[in-house]
């Protein structure tokens, strides 16, 4: 089996691209096949270099890996479109297809084919090419090609036909073909059209698969009769779902991020980002949402995959990205939590210790920069954030009996289980509730009611400034 990932270097790579790669390769590794990586840059003007790196970026910052490309070379080459073009590859079979007369020169304006647009609308019948130019005598192209009238070249066809494919995720489509107009295969640039490049390219590179969005179906049958006319058999192809906004309309910028450079810079582990992709469209045998992609490889299968568009979630996006977090080891939280750490405060001592102490409150890597400064706020912002809290008489027993007990501690190091057996023995002692003991003690020494695991905080704070702090407020 052979497979594509076959993106235009147009922009930064988005998230339906990304999506699009991942469905390829994690099907590629079920199946033991070959995932080859295509740039189809053959509109020169909007490819960039710089996009095929954002895209080969983001490829390995998901952990998707490729057997060919342009990068990793192979026997397919060259695996970009626009060196293809200079060998002229496509004119070879564009030539071939006029030589059959399964295609034809085509000199008709715009303004010629936009008169042919409108004479349509305003009759209310759909568009099709008039082929005038099919019926062009050699006499007559000879003539306008010696004058050097700019010309495209067509496909003719196949109007007589209803076109049924088998889409491996919809079953069965059809297509009246005598609505589809007679297409552009090479404009009048020389540049092939993005649906001769592709058939051309998927039948040299013997492409067994296609794996692509639904978007693409339309362009279906047309790549399927350019096949049977260059008398190849076409690879099978699975359309995925589009990915929709909240509003269920396709996703766009106006629904938030949409480049996956911006998840990374916004927090998201690509762990998390890859799993819940993984979820727009497909679902796990066992209803499981939380996937390491081992399993997710182990159990996919096309079948199971939705005819109906998904819905991009960020909720819960971030969500699995705070479940992924939590999961991480110490050492792989703090060197996933590192970049994102204002530098000011990437020295600090026991920084480490901080990290794994927020843990639970982060959903996003970004949200470290919320959680740290409890740590370094100084005395006089302390005092002052710590004034807004009113403390009542029981709440100043519980201090007490914490300050107390800090000072009476003997141990070595105030550990975090030195402080949780403290905070037992109070809980034990007072005969109160976790709330009326945590809490007066949180805002005590944090001034405020949410953040670090208690215990680490107040080991990490240490005796002595916990003590100054639970004092001020007495
Ligand atoms: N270059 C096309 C795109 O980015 C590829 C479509 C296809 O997979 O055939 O949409």
């Amino acid at each position: 089996m052979r497979l594509r990932f076959a993106p235009s270097p147009t922009g930064n790579l988005h998230i339906g691209t990304l999506r699009t790669a991942l469905f390829n390769w994690v099907f590629a590794q079920k199946h033991q096949a070959t995932l080859v990586l295509r740039i189809e840059d053959t509109d020169l003007e909007r490819s960039h270099a710089e996009f095929e790196g954002s895209i080969l970026e983001g490829l390995a910052w998901m952990g998707i890996t490729l057997d060919e490309g342009p990068v990793q070379g192979g026997p397919y080459g060259p695996y970009r479109q626009s060196e293809r073009i200079q060998l002229g590859i496509y004119q070879t079979y564009a030539q071939k297809l006029v030589d059959e007369k399964k295609a034809y020169p085509c000199f008709c304006t715009d303004s010629d084919l936009d008169s042919e647009r409108q004479l349509a609308q305003t009759q209310k019948v759909p568009y099709v090419y008039s082929r005038k130019c099919m019926h062009l005598s050699e006499a007559e192209i000879l003539e306008k090609k010696a004058a050097q009238v700019p010309a495209t070249i067509r496909f003719k066809i196949p109007h007589a036909q209803t076109l049924t494919f088998r889409d491996l995720i919809r079953e069965e489509i059809s297509f009246d073909m005598a609505l589809i107009s007679d297409f552009v295969l090479v404009k009048s640039d020389g540049t092939p059209s993005y649906n001769f490049a592709v058939v051309v390219d998927d039948m040299l590179m013997e492409i067994t698969h296609v794996i692509r969005g639904e978007d693409h179906i339309s362009n279906t049958p047309r790549q399927i009769v350019l096949y049977q006319a260059l008398g190849a058999t076409h690879p099978q192809f699975a359309h995925l779902p589009m990915i929709l906004g909240p509003d269920k309309s396709k996703l766009s910028k106006r629904h938030g991020a949409t480049s996956v450079i911006e998840y990374q810079s916004n927090g998201y582990l690509n762990t998390a980002l890859r799993n819940y992709l993984m979820l727009l469209g497909w679902s796990s045998p066992d209803g499981k949402e939380l996937l390491d992609i081992h399993t997710i490889c182990d159990n996919f299968s096309l079948d199971r995959l939705s005819k109906s568009g998904a819905v991009f979630d960020v909720t819960k996006l971030k969500w699995m990205n705070g479940q992924y977090i939590r999961a991480l080891e110490n050492e792989a939280l703090y060197a996933a939590l590192f970049p994102y750490v204002s530098e000011e405060l990437r020295s600090a001592k026991k920084l480490k210790d901080m990290m794994v102490s927020v843990k639970d409150n982060l959903d996003l890597l970004t949200d470290i920069s919320l959680y740290l400064p409890v740590y370094f706020n100084s005395p006089e912002s302390f005092k002052e954030a710590v004034s807004a809290f009113a403390f009542s008489e029981a709440d100043k027993d519980v201090l007490i009996a914490f300050k107390n007990a800090l000072v009476s501690f003997q141990g070595e190091e105030l550990t975090a289980e030195a402080v949780d057996v403290i905070l037992q023995t109070l809980l034990v002692t007072t005969g109160l509730g976790k709330g009326k003991v945590f809490k007066p003690i949180r805002l005590a020494c944090s001034a405020s009611a949410t953040g670090p695991h208690l215990p680490d905080f107040v080991s990490i704070m240490g005796k002595d400034r916990i003590v100054e702090r639970v004092s001020w407020v007495l």
